[in-house]
């Protein structure tokens, strides 16, 4: 991890390694936190924030699934990541990381409303998450024996601390197996998501992704591609998808905050397509990567400026 100086702690900005907690803090005990990850990048006009409003709407929208009283305002959550980046002199490749959890306070599983709800922001440098060269030569990937959470059970809507620890074990199986990404299934035994991504394939010319109810968050950069793809033209249908369905594919790529948009190029060992990255993929990473460097005009008002710091003081 690229150490930065500052996190913002509770309205603070505190040094790094002083933003720490108490080992009885609830989150810890019971995964009672909701986070999200935001990219900072370098464009013509300087540094802009990859849909932060996007971000941190989800965010309250997660702590709303969870009853976690967030004691900020949306505005003045991405007023603080904004703070976070500028006061670390962070410009490209920046990770932004607001994290709200439940406190040093109850232990018990149903904490009085006005239970301490903790809010960190960290910020720090993140290059390409699956590795340099995978955006272009894409990953090798593998179906996971973990399945997603059932519905009714954990939402997977909310991006809480408590769901990731199935995206580790979905992780963890596939780096030891070789792989650098795992795919799960949903309850129903069709395609969910990647550990850490949502995932889209193509066949016969039309792009196909798992609907909202197969157990997937639904990732602001997985709204992005269907905005972009139907922009280019191109078809794109939110549907069930069979497992063998990856076998047969023409194309698959993963989407994410840290993924990007990444070409899978084999799954389970069979060869996606050509096994190189496919058509589709390229033109809806050029139309993504063109909003940074300036050869997508950003209609949509996704590239938001971050120079506006404003200090802000919990609420009492
Ligand atoms: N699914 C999971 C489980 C994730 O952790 C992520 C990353 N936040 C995504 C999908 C992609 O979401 P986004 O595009 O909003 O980063």
């Amino acid at each position: 991890m690229n150490k930065t100086d500052l996190i913002w702690h509770n309205g603070k900005l505190v040094p790094w390694d002083q933003a720490q907690v108490h080992v009885l803090t609830h989150a810890l005990h019971y995964g009672s936190s909701v986070f999200e990850g935001i990219r900072v990048y370098a464009t013509p006009s300087g540094s802009r924030a990859f849909r932060l409003r996007a971000h941190t709407r989800r965010l309250f929208d997660s702590a709303k699934i969870h009853r976690i009283n967030i004691p900020y305002s949306a505005a003045e959550i991405d007023a603080a990541c904004r703070e976070v980046v500028v006061r670390n002199k962070l410009t490209d490749g920046a990770y932004i990381r607001p994290i709200a959890f439940r406190g040093y306070g109850d232990i018990g599983l149903a904490p009085p409303d006005d239970h301490p709800v903790d809010v960190s922001i960290a910020a720090w440098e993140w290059g390409t998450y699956l590795g340099a060269g995978a955006l272009e030569a894409g990953v090798d990937v593998c179906v996971s024996s973990w399945q997603r959470v059932a519905p009714n059970t954990i939402p997977a809507l909310a991006k809480a601390g408590g769901n990731y620890l199935s995206s580790t074990l979905v992780s963890l199986e596939a780096r030891d197996n070789g792989f650098q990404e795992g795919i799960a299934l949903a309850a129903d035994g069709t395609v969910s998501e990647a550990a850490s991504a949502n995932l889209f394939l193509v066949r016969d010319g039309i792009i196909y992704t798992p609907h909202a109810t197969a157990s997937i968050l639904t990732g602001i950069t997985r709204d992005s591609v269907m905005v972009l793809a139907r922009d280019l033209g191109l078809d794109i249908v939110e549907q069930a998808i069979p497992r063998e369905m990856l076998y047969i594919a023409d194309e698959i790529f993963l989407t994410g905050t840290a993924a990007e948009i990444t070409p899978v190029k084999s799954v389970d060992r069979r060869v996606v397509g050509a096994g190189t990255r496919g058509e589709i993929t390229r033109r809806l990473q050029d139309a993504f990567f063109g909003l940074f460097d300036g050869r997508t005009e950003d209609r949509w008002d996704w590239l938001e400026p971050i120079d506006e710091p404003v200090r802000i003081e919990k609420r009492a």
